[in-house]
């Protein structure tokens, strides 16, 4: 199956040499250069990956990246120009899955791309073995610590049964953490596992989504008592 990919990018030179590259590997690429026009082509081309710039005329990278996270799973490789850029990208809820400083080498990036594409069919293909070793809706689906459910089957995180806001990476996340219940996890492991990044990339990437999902789940996310901070180490999830 041909994987296809959306390449928002205003820069008509730049588009293009993406498309070329990305045409060349094989995938199936669609162009855009507004941001709003973007987010309708994201709706209709339905992408395994989308290259988003962060300066666009319309909707910029960032609120365009914001939308599409309440819409669709799809991977986001954001292509930032400005290190004050990569703050955003990286520490406010933007939910861009990696980012690219502009400028970047080619090979690098279709490295990048390959990675990201080669994460989603691994969990497609896990989904599918789960729903297919799971029929039915079933205790098994379920993660329970306390009031704490973590529902596999419908990708949910409850307390007291009330369904709480997640964003799909604070899901992925937190979904990790609890099937390592008890280890210590480094930074470097969960960026490597969760993000992809094959260099010892931006740790705070991890420690802003552990705040968010300290704010919430833990009674108190001054004092956690669920993510649990080893110092020098990482973080450790006790349930
Ligand atoms: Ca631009």
């Amino acid at each position: 199956m041909t994987e296809k990919i959306l390449v928002v990018e205003d820069e008509i030179p730049l588009q293009e040499t993406l498309a070329y590259n990305l045409k060349r590997q094989g995938y199936d690429v669609q162009t855009c250069g507004d941001g709003s026009a973007a987010l309708e082509e994201a709706r209709t081309f339905a992408p395994d990956l989308i290259l988003l710039d962060v300066m666009l005329p319309g909707l910029d990278g960032f609120e365009l990246c914001r939308i599409l996270r309440q819409e669709m799973n799809t991977p986001v490789l954001m292509l930032t120009a400005r290190d004050d850029e990569i703050d955003r990208v990286v520490g406010l809820e933007v939910g861009a899955d990696d980012y690219m400083t502009k400028p970047f080498s080619m090979r690098e990036l279709l490295a990048r791309v390959k990675a990201m594409l080669r994460r989603v069919r691994m969990m497609r293909e896990e989904a599918r073995k789960t729903a297919e070793a799971q029929p039915e809706t079933s205790l098994a689906q379920l993660l329970t610590f306390g009031n704490l459910v973590l529902d596999m089957g419908r990708r949910e995180v409850r307390i007291n049964d009330q369904v709480l806001a997640f964003k799909p990476k604070e899901y992925e996340l937190l979904l990790f953490l609890a099937q390592h219940r008890g280890q210590v996890l480094t930074r470097e492991f969960i960026l490597e596992r969760l993000w992809g990044w094959n260099f010892i990339g931006d740790s705070r990437t991890v420690d802003v989504h552990i705040r968010w999902l300290r704010e919430k789940i833990e009674a108190n996310p001054a004092i956690p008592s669920r993510i649990i901070t080893v110092r020098g180490a990482g973080y450790r999830f006790d349930g």
